[in-house]
């Protein structure tokens, strides 16, 4: 069976995955994207989200928070602001990081000189919080 190889690398940790792959199931600012391999040139923004990788009749998830990844037809490479398997997620950080989110969501909700940046800014945190958890199968809202 035909593969595709994926590349996932992050200014801070670099490769974060090399592989050859069967398929890659992404969330761009478009939608979610199914790539399989010999797919059409694409350059696309990814959102925070649960990537699903599918290699050797297994699936394995990441959380992606974000970043670009552009597709030829032999080769996926996504420049992610971060990116990490189940194996390197800190769960305490995650639920801290989420909650915090969530108060700070509320909190410039409820304030009179409330900031759309800031908001804006607290519910990117939240999704990346989010996608780290669901990856460890922890229930979030
Ligand atoms: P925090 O508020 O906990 O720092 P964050 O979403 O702001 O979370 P990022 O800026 O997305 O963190 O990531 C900074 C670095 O820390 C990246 O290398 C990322 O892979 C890593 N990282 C962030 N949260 C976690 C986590 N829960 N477990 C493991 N690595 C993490």
């Amino acid at each position: 069976m035909a593969t595709i190889k994926l590349e996932i690398v992050s200014p801070r940790r670099g490769e974060i995955f090399s592989q050859d792959i069967d398929m890659l199931i992404v969330r761009s600012t478009a939608g979610e994207l199914g790539i399989l391999p010999k797919h059409a040139r694409l350059l696309t923004e990814l959102i925070p989200h649960v990537g699903r990788i599918k290699a050797n009749g297994t699936e394995n998830q990441i959380a992606i928070s974000g970043g670009f990844m552009e597709v030829t037809p032999d080769l996926i490479t996504i420049l992610a602001d971060a990116a990490e398997l189940p194996d390197n997620i800190d769960v305490d950080r995650a639920k801290a990081a989420y909650t915090r989110a969530q108060d700070r969501i509320t909190a410039f909700k409820n304030s009179p000189k409330e900031s759309d940046i800031d908001i804006k800014r607290a519910e990117a945190a939240l999704a990346r919080a989010k996608a780290r958890l669901l990856v460890k199968n922890v229930p979030v809202s």
